[in-house]
């Protein structure tokens, strides 16, 4: 498998899991828009005439599709980051169309199911929707269980009903059996599934351009600015402690004037890596501009966030940066934090705005240490 393939095919990782819960929740918007346009359609069709028993299958049809349209997007709203709930999902959308066509072929009607000129194009809108859910296992997912659902159902038109030719099925309103037909629709399903893999390699990509920083490879600050908008919401919502701590590099000018710019280069991404490594699994690190980063820490209360934020300051005390062109190493610059416990109505600005107090006086106070910030006033 080519390694693009292959990196595709993987979890998704954060980005993209980010971007795959609010892609659920806008099919599941959409999923109950369509269900709502479609219920008056039974009553249409007895109005122009179609035969009862169509009604009647039609109107339950969409009664079913609407109960279950309102339910997950209750279930997306509160489980949207839950991947598992990706397949689901789209294994529901993709099963509900096949249980239609299969509808069709329990009231003896044949023709309809592999001839139906709305239902079947809803595999492709459904494989199209997948694509929204930001994780390209979910689009093949999709697209080998139309291609799977739809053959066989194609088998059973074909095999339980004898001969799909002959006069007995007069008038044939929905058109004679058509191999090319069949073969092309199954082609179709396998290029909704394409085009769905392909959106999300591309849209894997631009999230990477807009939320990466260039020369440190962490994340920048339009990513946070939009991280910590969410991180402080959960915070509101489930009670929880949070932590930020803002970092500034320690004597850097010096160090570019001494070692040279790209040098300076070389020390800003080597700290901005360590500091995203170190600050581990539950914490995210962002560049904030120039020499100055931000460590978020969801969850973590002063004291704690304290601890580990020295521990990590410690560390940098012993690196070395790598100087470009194989001159050799230099110490690290060592980091200034400034720390402090989010509280509750405080506004993201006013916690940065702490934060960045106490780093002031950490400098005052001759670097290499981290200060906490002065309760809020709110
Ligand atoms: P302090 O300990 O008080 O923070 O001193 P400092 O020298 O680090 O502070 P100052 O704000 O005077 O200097 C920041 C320097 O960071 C100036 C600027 O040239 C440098 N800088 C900002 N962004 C970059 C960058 O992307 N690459 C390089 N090489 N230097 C940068
Ligand atoms: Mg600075
Ligand atoms: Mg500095």
């Amino acid at each position: 498998m080519p390694g693009r393939l292959r990196g595709l095919l993987q979890a998704p990782d954060d980005l993209m899991l980010e971007a795959g819960a609010v892609g659920e929740v806008l099919v599941a918007r959409i999923r109950l828009v369509a269900v709502l346009l479609i219920v008056p359609m039974p009553l249409i069709a007895r109005v122009t005439g179609a035969p009862d028993e169509e009604v009647r299958t039609g109107a339950l049809v969409a009664l079913i599709a609407l109960v279950f349209s309102i339910a997950l997007l209750r279930r997306v709203r509160r489980r949207g980051a839950d991947v598992r709930w990706r397949f689901v999902s789209a294994a529901f959308d993709i099963t509900a169309i096949s249980v239609v066509l299969g509808l069709f072929l329990l009231q003896q009607l044949p023709h309809i199911a592999i001839n139906s000129r709305v239902v079947w194009e809803l595999y492709l809108i459904s494989i199209a929707a997948t694509a929204l859910r930001g994780d390209a296992r979910v689009c093949l997912f999709a697209g080998l269980l139309a291609l799977l659902q739809y053959a066989a159902i194609l088998a059973a038109a074909t095999t339980l009903f004898g001969d799909l030719s002959d006069p007995k099925w007069a008038p044939f309103l929905y058109g004679h059996l058509s191999w090319g037909d069949q073969i092309s629709r199954l082609i179709l399903i396998v290029v909704a599934t394409l085009l769905a893999l392909a959106a999300v390699y591309q849209t894997r990509k631009l999230l990477v351009l807009s939320s990466q920083d260039k020369l440190t490879g962490i994340r920048n600050r339009a990513w946070l600015d939009s991280r910590l908008e969410r991180e402080l919401t959960e915070a509101r919502l489930r009670r929880r402690p949070l932590c930020l701590a803002m970092v500034d590099v320690d004597g850097f000018k010096p160090f570019n004037d001494r070692y040279g710019h790209l040098c300076g280069d070389a020390a800003l991404r080597a700290i901005g890596q360590r500091l995203a490594a170190r600050v581990g699994e539950g914490g995210f690190v962002a560049r904030y501009g120039g020499e100055e980063f931000t460590v978020v820490l969801p969850g973590v209360v002063l004291d704690d966030a304290h601890a580990h934020c020295d521990r990590i300051r410690a560390q940098f005390g012993a690196d070395l940066i790598e100087r470009p062109g194989n001159a050799g190493t230099v110490a690290s610059p060592t980091l200034s934090f400034g720390l402090a416990q989010w509280q509750a109505g405080e506004s993201d600005e006013a916690l940065i705005d702490r934060a960045d107090r106490a780093l002031i006086r950490a400098k005052q106070a001759g670097r290499d240490r981290v200060v906490r910030a002065e309760p809020a006033v709110l």
